[in-house]
């Protein structure tokens, strides 16, 4: 059968075939030690769940409207400005299926045939692949370790072009936990004002920060980044609300009305009683991100420390997200081999390096159990060894 040219050129999401393989091979009876998919190891906090339960005990099953119960746009305007100073209404929030959804939504929206869009590496994997099913050149500007893996203002620069649209800012990292500190964010502002560009800022991990490291949303800057800035969040990662696919996009009214459009011909609305689990999420006591962050530094500590101290293995600390970006260069292995044989010989589960455009280095996640991380880590340490 002949496919579109599509369905041949975009790849399948590294991410979620591995960490389905680890699943499928706990099912099977077999100790796999998984740091594949960066899920929350925690159930999804009561309050919400029972949210959930009362909206569909109410009745809150049927279709609802396309860009989100209004109830929860609201609650997200709120908190954006509350927490994030960033001055949206209602109308500006779009309620998506996930993050991710909210992302591809706006590739097809705002990215034509030939737009450049710049992405720095390491990146999320699916960034290139949403730029390519709307028709659009990812730019991939590869960072350095020694610069923390993060893009400099010059490396923005050079990299635009007449025919670029849009710069993907993701802080902090998923692969490599890392944040950009307030003044690196003003000074990629700066440039992306006078370019007259677009950035959209995926602010998914915003919640999960270490020690004092501050987050700074770009928008809030000042009205001319503002306009020109794009928001992409969700609630899996801060709430452990993976499986509920809630995520939301915020952004300029012309944006979100156009995603709107293209959501009525895809998605439809987000299924209406997860988003009133969303809402419990937003309106009720933080407290429950705080226990989950508590955890996710300890973890981060240990597994940190143990890594570094295999003489072959190296990664920077990360100051955000649940992921540790390990350099496996003096092991003299490839990340695709090293992972496949990793999980082979010792059934320990990453991601490896390639699928973020860095294949020098594996992505850990450190959201499971500490137990599991030490043992995993005992493996690896093995594994590298022989
Ligand atoms: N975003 C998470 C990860 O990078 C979940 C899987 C995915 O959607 O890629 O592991």
């Amino acid at each position: 059968m002949e496919l579109a040219a599509r369905a041949n050129y975009v790849s399948s999401s590294i991410t979620l075939a591995i960490s389905a393989k680890a699943k499928e091979m706990k099912a099977q009876g077999i100790d796999v030690c998984s740091f594949s998919a960066g899920e929350p190891d925690f159930p999804t906090p009561k309050h919400i769940c029972e949210a959930a339960k009362t909206a569909i005990d109410e009745g809150k099953t049927r279709y609802g409207a396309a860009a989100g119960e209004l109830k929860l746009r609201e609650a997200i305007a709120k908190k954006l400005r509350q927490d994030n100073h960033l001055p949206y209404e209602p109308e500006n929030i779009i309620v998506t299926n996930g993050g991710k959804f909210s992302l591809y939504n706006l590739m097809q929206v705002l990215i034509d045939h030939g737009d450049e869009v710049i992405i720095p590496a390491p990146y999320w994997l699916s960034y290139p692949e949403m730029v390519k099913l709307a028709d659009g050149i990812p730019v991939i500007v590869d960072t350095l370790a020694e610069n923390n893996y993060k893009i400099t203002v010059e490396e923005l620069e050079r990299a635009i072009t007449p025919k670029t649209k849009l710069f993907v800012l993701n802080s902090p990292s998923n692969p490599t936990g890392m944040v950009y500190t307030p003044e690196e964010i003003r000074a990629l502002a700066q440039v992306i004002v006078e370019r007259d560009i677009l950035v959209v800022s995926d602010e998914i991990y915003e919640k999960i920060l270490y020690d004092d490291v501050e987050h700074l949303s770009i928008g809030s800057i000042d009205e001319s980044i503002f306009a020109r800035t794009i928001v992409s969040s969700g609630f899996a990662k801060s709430h452990s609300m993976t499986g509920w696919r809630v995520g939301y996009a915020a952004a300029p009214l012309e944006i979100v009305k156009a995603m709107t459009k293209i959501q009525s011909h895809s998605t439809s609305n987000v299924c209406t009683f997860a988003q009133y689990g969303a809402i419990a999420a937003l309106e009720a006591s933080q407290e429950c991100v705080q226990e989950m962050l508590t955890a996710f530094a300890q973890r981060r500590s240990y597994m940190y420390q143990a890594i570094n101290d295999i003489p072959q293995l190296s990664c920077p600390k990360p100051d955000g997200a649940f992921y540790l970006f390990v350099d496996i260069s003096k092991t003299g292995k490839q990340s695709l081999a090293f992972c496949q044989e990793l999980l082979e010989t010792k059934q320990v589960a990453a991601i490896p390096g390639l699928a973020f455009g860095t294949d020098n280095c594996i992505r850990f996640s450190y959201a499971t159990d500490l137990t599991t991380i030490k043992e995993g880590v005992r493996r690896l340490a093995e594994f590298v060894d022989q």
